[in-house]
């Protein structure tokens, strides 16, 4: 038999299903367009089919945490900017939307202690490798080696998705990819990991705090399983979406022609009707408040009173916020001149690093800053010379005061201030929350909690899709099943 085309292939499931008997949910309510969202109703329509109305609520901008900043006529990723090279679902995304990777603009990085630079990268790969063994011996290797076996499980997920397995909680996901040692990743601190792997203390003071601080804001206590995720990106090749990230959200939206609804929701009510549940959701919008229907609600953000204020009602037990804490972070898009000799460097056209992180060091009042280039490259795009007017992203925890901004800036046209809760607090609960919130209410989000990034917030909507249609139509065999690897392998 010819493989089916693409568009063909995609309503398997739903062909598959409509002969078993049951007929799909009519409506499924998504709530939140950021990536999860939009990838969850895409993932729900190749699942379902596309009879199923699809209501995703937003109330503010498609795209959420992935957003861009206009700097001089020209935008900026502002929030989510890279992606690992091994990300295969945003890779699968981009290449179902005709998207296009943005070109790489090399660039060299260094960590700065706040005094000196204890750590600089250079033009030769060879050099690079000499001093990291120089300075740490081999601990380098052994982080890799660490970083790669993780991934290495992590990666089956894609196989299990693929044959239609789902998990009804981030326990059993993590525990089917890397056994209990996964779950116990999520508990014990990236520092303890290492430590016990033969990675020395200095790297770990110098290096690894260096990349979670640029990447969570926090310090080297991150569970180990989000800080394997964070420090795989920082070894690996990264890649963005040229045009900007956010532009996967908006495209996953379109073609699913899912009806977005500006207006944010205030509260999801469980009735019944013939036997089955039925979801109210509440919602204002600016026309008013309203609320409709929905056979399947999926919630796709945080259930935090700081990021998303609604209430559940008739529910038994009832269902309560999760409790936890989110990380403060600021981003100040900066466009002017870098001030080299604060980094020893008294004259700027010698300056050579695109990017800075920084160590864990008292009164250092900024986690990293990156020389940015515009989501959109062309061909003639180079670099900004380390003396001309640049633009800069400076993470820090608290905005920057005029006299931190002078510090590393001799001079600046413009500078914009974002303030977010970007990410969980990591070492404010050691509990995940739950996927399942009702009998068809899913919950997406809680899988920050496992590691916050574009790719595992993909990688949830998929099983969210798989677990609610393999629950609507009873398949319970494609549920937790244990010892996956095998089963795949054995499968067609
Ligand atoms: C500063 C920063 C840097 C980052 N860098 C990276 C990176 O380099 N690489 C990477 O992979 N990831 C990165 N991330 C993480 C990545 O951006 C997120 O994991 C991802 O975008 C989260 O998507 P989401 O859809 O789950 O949540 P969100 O994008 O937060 O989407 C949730 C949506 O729900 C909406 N909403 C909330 N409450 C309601 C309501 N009551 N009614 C209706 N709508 C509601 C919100 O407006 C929002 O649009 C970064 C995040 C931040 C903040």
């Amino acid at each position: 038999m010819a493989p089916l085309p693409p568009p063909l292939l995609l309503l398997v499931p739903a062909l598959l299903a409509a002969s078993a008997g049951r007929a799909p949910p009519r409506s499924i309510a998504v709530v939140g367009a950021g990536l999860g969202g939009s990838a969850v109703a895409y993932f729900s329509q190749q699942q379902f089919g596309p009879q199923v109305q699809l209501d995703v609520y937003e109330q503010a901008g498609v795209g959420g945490r992935l957003a861009t900043v206009t700097v001089n006529k020209q935008q900026y990723e502002s929030r989510g900017a890279s992606i690992h090279a091994l990300s295969l679902h945003m890779q699968d995304f981009v290449k179902t939307l005709g998207l296009k990777h943005r070109r790489e603009v090399p660039g060299k990085s260094a960590i700065f202690s706040g005094e000196h630079f204890v750590l600089e990268e250079t033009d030769w790969y060879l050099l690079n490798l000499f001093r990291l063994w120089w300075h740490y011996g081999i601990s380098f290797l052994r982080l890799q080696m660490w970083v790669e076996e993780v991934m290495e499980k992590f990666m089956r997920i894609y196989k299990y998705q693929a044959h239609g397995y789902a998990f009804s909680s981030l326990e059993e996901l993590l525990r089917s990819l890397g056994g209990d040692a996964f779950v116990n990743m999520t508990q014990r601190s990236v520092a303890e990991s290492l430590l016990e792997v033969g990675v020395t203390q200095r790297f770990v003071d110098d290096v690894i705090a260096a990349v979670l601080r640029s990447s969570y804001g926090q310090s080297v206590l991150v569970p180990a399983f989000a800080g394997a995720m964070s420090l795989a990106g920082a070894q690996g090749s990264t890649w963005a979406v040229e045009g900007g990230n956010k532009l996967v959200c908006s495209g996953l939206l379109k073609l699913t022609k899912a009806n977005v609804i500006p207006a944010r929701v205030t509260g999801i009510s469980l009735h019944s009707s013939e036997g089955r549940a039925l979801y109210q959701v509440h919602y204002e919008g600016s026309e008013g408040q309203g609320s409709a229907f929905y056979d399947m609600v999926v919630v796709t953000t945080p259930l935090h009173p700081s990021r998303s204020n609604f209430i559940f009602e008739n529910f038994e037990p009832p269902i309560a916020s999760f409790p936890s804490a989110f990380q403060p972070s600021v981003t100040s898009v900066v466009h002017g001149y870098l001030n080299s000799s604060y980094f020893g460097f008294p004259d700027p056209k010698l300056f050579p690093f695109a990017s800075i992180l920084t160590t864990d060091t008292p009164d250092l009042f900024f986690n990293a800053m990156d020389n940015i280039c515009p989501v959109n490259i062309s061909a003639a795009f180079r670099r900004k010379q380390p003396q001309e007017a640049a633009v800069w992203r400076v993470l820090s925890q608290q905005p920057l005061d005029k006299q931190q901004l002078k510090t590393l800036f001799r001079s600046y046209y413009s500078v914009q201030v974002m303030e977010w809760q970007s990410y969980p607090r990591y070492d404010s609960t050691k509990s995940l929350p739950p996927i399942m919130l009702h009998d068809n209410l899913f919950y997406l989000s809680g899988v920050e909690w496992v590691a916050s990034s574009m790719e595992m917030i993909a990688v949830a909507a998929k099983n969210v899709a798989l677990l609610a249609y393999n629950r609507w139509y009873q398949d319970l065999e494609k549920i937790d099943q244990k010892d996956l690897m095998h089963k795949v392998k054995t499968e067609l």
